[in-house]
């Protein structure tokens, strides 16, 4: 049946970016540290994550450059694919069971998406990490995120972010006066134009009532805090 689940469950996204550490390819460095975090978790929480691929390509940034749009998406998609063995890697090598799931078939490398199965692995204690987004040009990996979180039934989306932790009454990088919010609601964040994520990704937590912690990656553990449910950075809530 559809029941909800009995432990918490969440749906973390972590950018490409951070896995890149400012550069092209895969730090390694920072995505093991990222999975150690992660594993200080497991048996507790169950954790799905979406991984981006920003480290590797963006599609607007190639089209702009002259490629075809859809093509250039599937390069991203791919990228993402590389960071989600990254972080598998890391992971198993904690000892953390570990299954990626992608939406372009690639038997070799992944398993392919299939809601149900991601949902047993979880409940078995396996992390789950998704890949190549939602398989489909012209979306960005944070309405990956809302959507998995959707299907698979987390309870709380969590948005690492990097260079800023939380949701604040102004850009904090313009405005020395900003304040960082403890919490707010969806239709709070709308009317103050408040752009934590991309928009799409924003109105599918909002319609479909998931509330969406925004933290930030930079202070030590600040990962395992927030798949563990402590109130760091800023609760979006329906
Ligand atoms: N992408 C896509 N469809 C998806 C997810 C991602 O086409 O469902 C492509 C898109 O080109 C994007 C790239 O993959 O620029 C990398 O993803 P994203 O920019 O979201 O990664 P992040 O910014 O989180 O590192």
């Amino acid at each position: 049946g559809r029941t909800a689940p009995a432990r918490r469950r969440v749906l973390l996204k972590l950018s490409g970016e951070v896995f890149g550490g400012g550069s092209v390819g895969v730090d390694t460095t920072v995505v093991r540290e990222i999975a150690e975090q992660i594993a200080a978790t497991v048996g507790r929480v169950e954790t799905s994550i979406v991984v981006g691929g920003g480290n590797f390509f963006r599609g607007a940034e190639l089209s702009q450059a002259g490629m075809d749009r859809s093509r250039a998406d599937y390069m991203g998609m791919l990228g993402t694919v590389m960071n989600c063995l990254a972080l598998q890697d890391f992971l198993e090598q904690c000892d953390v069971d570990t299954r990626v799931q992608s939406a372009i078939k690639m038997e070799q490398v992944a398993e392919t998406y299939i809601p149900r199965r991601a949902i047993r692995h979880m409940e078995k204690d396996r992390v789950v990490i998704f890949g190549a987004g939602a398989g489909l040009p012209y979306f960005s990996t944070d309405t990956v995120a809302a959507q998995r979180a959707l299907e698979v039934h987390a309870t709380e989306v969590l948005m690492a972010k990097n260079g800023v932790d939380g949701v604040y009454t102004a850009d904090p990088r313009k405005d020395p006066q900003a304040e960082r919010l403890a919490s707010l609601t969806y239709d709070e964040a709308l009317s103050r134009d408040i752009r934590v994520m991309d928009q799409t990704a924003f109105a599918l937590c909002r319609d479909n009532s998931v509330t969406m912690r925004v933290f930030g990656m930079e202070g030590a553990g600040n990962v395992t805090r927030a798949v563990l449910g402590e109130e760091i950075g800023t609760l979006v809530t329906p």
